[in-house]
């Protein structure tokens, strides 16, 4: 872990804008309420007019910044289909660099996660529900409070120095699937590669070490996720006529699946590895306190928590079909499909960590069982490099926004569209932030948004736009206004 001390006090061009900030704040929630409500999914089973309503919202709070010198909804084919198929709408917002400043762009996502059982919910999903010092709802966090931490810092830079002294080029990319796979995105990024070239981009979808500690995300861990069937019989039999002596489908399954964890709990599989790093120190205490892990289990897996989960490899199973309780009579199965969700160490290729994982399936395949692997779904992990001028910049306004020092951090989870922005804008510094923090719960139940994080860094990101928008790009990178 690197961190870097506060700066001191805030110099009084920032002091005004950090006034601006307090003074948009409600403005700013009331805005993320007004969002939250359109229930933007991008999965086919819902609404898509949802999404068009919430593109729409966002071009409007994009243009009322005064910022802009285009904003437009787009919508690219999505990647490896028959051309005719669309992405859900991105809005695209521009405003080209002045006075050899540099360009930044801010990304975050405007559909949500389905909300799962309405049950789980303690106040209703799309209802935005204020509760000791968290806004409830789905994509209260993950990633409409990106969004908005984007629009609430532009409008605090417009209004502090005025719309026509912003020399910063600004590309605001917001995207319509990213909860559903990002489909559109490399497309998209083809399309408008040139529009959306940048020097620095901000990639708000990630969290921080605690709702107090703000941190840029420097690792990210991949997924390889698949369907596997095992199948041992042409049809299902009598399981008293026939048991104890032929294996049935789930038999094999659950031997097989056994293989794929150590006595501990760790990934045994050849071939996937684990990064070697440093962690911050975090407890089982914490661990238990964040997980809600029952009294008397113990955690899996060995070495430094945040180690296993920043740089380990994982296998879970997520789903499967097979009869449920119900409707089970004693029979032998034939055949059952499971889905395997895995994430793969930073620094490993999907595709590699995939192949060792068929690999090892096939390998120890109980009784000789058939396997068939499909829908393979792969997204890359991400290391950033930490030595850029603009992590350093980004770690400052972070310091300064929060009071507090900012650390380098890594997620146990995927952003796997970001190696697609580091492969299309290879020289740009890419910073990972976010507004989430342990107990946000994105994709579950009960979402959250902790409001003073929010506030805090819609005030690092205002921080953030104004310091770079005094700086001066030369070949080597930028130089201040004193010419270091
Ligand atoms: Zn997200």
């Amino acid at each position: 872990m690197t961190s870097t001390a506060p700066d001191g006090p805030v110099s009084d061009d920032d002091q005004r804008l950090l006034e601006a900030v307090a003074g948009g704040f409600p403005a700013a929630v009331d805005d993320l309420g007004r969002l939250v409500r359109i229930p933007g999914i991008a999965w086919p089973a819902f609404d898509q007019s949802a999404l068009v309503r919430s593109a729409e919202e966002i071009a409007e709070l994009a243009r009322d910044t005064g910022l802009f010198d285009t904003v437009d909804i787009e919508r690219a084919p999505v990647a490896d289909g028959d051309g005719d198929e669309l992405g859900q709408p991105a809005v695209l917002a521009v405003r080209r660099a002045k006075a050899g400043r540099p360009t930044i762009m801010l990304y975050a996502h405007h559909d949500v996660q389905p909300p799962g059982d309405d049950e789980l919910w303690e106040t209703p999903p799309f209802e935005p529900t204020v509760r000791d010092g968290r806004i409830y709802a789905r994509g209260a966090a993950d990633d409409k409070a990106g969004v908005m931490a984007h629009i609430a810092s532009l409008r605090a830079l417009a209004e502090t120095i005025g719309p026509d002294a912003v020399d910063l080029g600004i590309v605001l990319f917001v995207e319509g699937e990213e909860e559903y796979g990002s489909r559109s995105f490399a497309p998209f990024l083809e399309t408008h590669a040139e529009t959306m070239r940048s020097d620095v981009i901000v990639v708000a979808d990630s969290g921080n070490l605690d709702s107090e500690t703000p941190a840029v995300t420097v690792s990210l861990r991949g997924n390889a996720k698949f369907h596997l069937t095992v199948r041992t019989l042409e049809h299902a039999s009598h399981s008293g006529m026939f048991g104890g002596a032929v294996p049935d489908a789930m038999m094999a399954a659950v031997r097989l699946l056994s293989t794929l964890w150590d006595e501990n709990g760790a990934v045994a599989v050849d071939g996937l590895v684990a990064r070697e790093a440093e962690t911050p120190p975090y407890d089982e205490e914490q661990l238990r306190d964040e997980t809600g892990l029952l009294e008397g289990v113990r955690p899996v897996g060995s070495g430094s928590i945040l180690g296993r989960i920043w740089n380990g490899p994982t296998v879970t199973v997520t789903g499967i079909d097979f009869t449920t309780v119900e409707a089970a009579s004693n029979t032998l199965a034939p055949e059952v499909t499971l889905v395997l969700s895995c994430r793969v160490a930073p620094g490993q290729s999907s595709a590699d960590a995939y192949a060792a994982i068929e690999r090892h399936l096939r390998a120890h395949a109980p009784f000789g069982a058939q396997l068939a692997f499909s829908e393979v779904d792969l997204g890359d992990s991400v290391l950033v490099d930490t030595d850029g001028w603009a992590i350093g910049e980004a770690r400052r306004a972070l310091s300064d926004g929060y009071g507090r020092e900012s650390v380098d951090y890594g997620v146990g989870g995927s952003i796997p569209f970001i190696s697609d922005l580091a492969e299309r804008y290879p020289d740009a510094q890419i910073l990972v932030t976010g507004v989430e923090d342990p107990h946000s719960r994105a994709h579950s139940p009960n979402e959250s948004l902790h409001i003073d994080t929010f506030r805090n860094a819609i005030r690092s990101e205002a921080l953030l736009l104004a310091r770079l928008n005094r700086r001066e790009m030369t070949s080597a990178g930028p130089i201040d206004d004193n010419g270091r």
